[in-house]
């Protein structure tokens, strides 16, 4: 059945039925690299960019795969793998120092102009759209939503930032709050619906300010006698986003000024856009009518982003800068650093800069220097052979047993059960592990974690003994 088929088209009509069962973002990031090399018989080989992908494949996707491939195969389909081996590292020393931070660089400085040809605001007989004036939105063109990556931690907030750009004070969210700690992406988000607005709306007024730059120039406003021109200027606005308004805690003036701006643009069917360090809910020293404003909208949260979203932000950025780094780099540094984005793109700018010094090629040696040097916080690691010998002592079974064929039933448990804690406490792939005991196959190491998980989830005694060895080997880490 298999004769008029090729692997190219076998395996698109796979991909079809996976993109449909897995999030957009794993899609990206486990599918779309793969390539379809050889047909044979019913054996579908397909070309895969490192040991560890595969090995994620195989632990997480496995069975949507089995069954795909046996739907236009049938029943004899089996899949193979090729693993690239080559390195494909460009030499760090030709890479040019990467600019990721040059967003940032959003001119704080310059102000806009507060004081505005008052006439013109004035003037009964503007013609109907004409511009009044010509205000600069203040925003970053470098911040825009192609280049915001999507993922499990930002979609809703990535979402009603996009719908409230395509209809500005036409969605019920209004105002959207976008909230979250610090380099998560809240500032990128906001200024990316500013960027899409004035695509869409060219003739629009949309600004962008901070709360500290807000306030400021408040006070000047106030000392020069001029508060009803600033109210003015903020009330011809289409778009007002204000960012980090944590920032107008205790400071009731401002919010005062705030509040009377808010809700002259928010009848008007104009739209705001506000973020915060935290849930409105948790704002202190912002009085209640602000805050009860706030709820009239969306307040759309940002998390840390998984995994896969890390390599997907990780992958834009170095494609932006013209960057190739080894795969198995860019999941080393995704992998270690889970705190905020900001720290993701500067460990890779740190790698970067680092290996065009040294003029040396970036490996999983390097990034392992640097992001130690990086990230004080990274955790310890036990070793596998430290897990064996924990494990070992506890079930009194000779170390050197774990690496034999011995099917005595203590010996067998004490087996499982390092494997197990060596794919939660370390960080090596699955192949590593099995080496480590006597060569066996990461398909032995699969099946052993999950032997150890049934006996965690179903017997009591063996519970207790796993975690009694856990605390042993988390006191030698902490
Ligand atoms: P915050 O304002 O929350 O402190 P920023 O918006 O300044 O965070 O984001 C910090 C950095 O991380 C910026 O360079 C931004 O472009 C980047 N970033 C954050 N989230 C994403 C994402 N989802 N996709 C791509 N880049 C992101
Ligand atoms: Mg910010």
């Amino acid at each position: 059945m298999t004769k008029d088929k090729s692997a190219a088209s076998v395996w698109s009509a796979c991909i079809d039925i996976i993109r449909d069962n897995v999030s957009a973002q794993s899609f990206k990031t486990w599918f779309e690299p793969i390539k379809p090399v050889d047909l044979k018989d019913s054996v579908l080989t397909i070309q895969v960019p490192s040991q560890f992908f595969y090995e994620w494949l195989e632990e997480h996707y496995v069975s949507l795969l089995r069954k795909t491939i046996k739907r236009e195969l049938g029943n004899d389909a089996r899949l193979e793998y090729r693993i690239v081996v080559e390195h494909n590292g460009t030499n760090p020393s030709t890479v040019d120092y990467p600019n990721f931070n040059s967003g940032n660089a959003s001119n704080p400085e310059t102000s806009f102009p507060l004081t505005l040809q008052g006439n013109n605001i004035k003037n009964p007989f503007v013609i109907p759209g004409l511009k009044k004036i010509n205000i600069d939105p203040q925003l970053n063109s470098n911040w825009n939503f192609d280049n915001f990556v999507e993922g499990d931690c930002n979609r809703l907030a990535r979402s009603a930032g996009y719908a409230v750009s395509q209809k500005p004070g036409g969605t019920a969210f209004n105002p959207l709050v976008i909230y979250g700690v610090v380099g998560l992406g809240k500032t990128h988000l906001a200024q990316a619906v500013g960027n899409e607005v004035k695509q869409l709306y060219p003739n629009k007024t949309v600004l962008y300010v901070s709360s500290e730059k807000f306030t400021n120039q408040f006070f000047d406003a106030v000392k020069n006698n001029s508060v009803n021109d600033f109210v003015h200027f903020y009330q011809l606005i289409d778009v007002l986003i204000v960012d980090d308004i944590q920032f107008f805690s205790n400071k009731e003036k401002t919010q005062d000024i705030f509040f009377h701006i808010f809700n002259h643009l928010h009848q008007n069917g104009k739209q705001l856009v506000l973020t915060t360090d935290r849930s409105p809910r948790d704002l202190e020293g912002i009085e209640e009518r602000l805050l009860s404003r706030f709820k009239w909208g969306l307040s759309a949260d940002l998390q840390v982003p998984d995994f896969e979203t890390r390599i997907g932000i990780l992958e834009k950025k170095m494609y932006a800068d013209g960057i190739e780094l080894p795969r198995e780099v860019v999941e080393f540094v995704a992998y270690n650093i889970n705190t905020n984005v900001r720290e993701l793109e500067a460990a890779l700018i740190a790698l970067l800069a680092q290996a065009s010094l040294n003029k040396k090629d970036v490996d999983v040696e390097l990034a392992k220097k640097i992001i130690k040097n990086f990230v004080k916080t990274m955790s310890r690691e036990v070793s596998i052979d430290y897990i064996q010998k924990t494990v070992c002592e506890y079930f009194n079974v000779p170390v050197d047993t774990l690496k034999e064929k011995t099917r005595k039933r203590m010996v067998v448990q004490a087996r499982q059960l390092s494997m197990f804690l060596a794919k939660n406490y370390t960080k090596n792939s699955l192949k590593v592990i099995g080496k480590h005991f006597g060569g066996r196959d990461h398909s032995t190491v699969i099946h052993s974690c999950q032997a150890v998980q049934n006996l965690i989830d179903t017997d009591q005694d063996f519970r207790e003994s796993v975690n009694d060895i856990q605390k042993k080997i988390q006191m030698s880490i902490s």
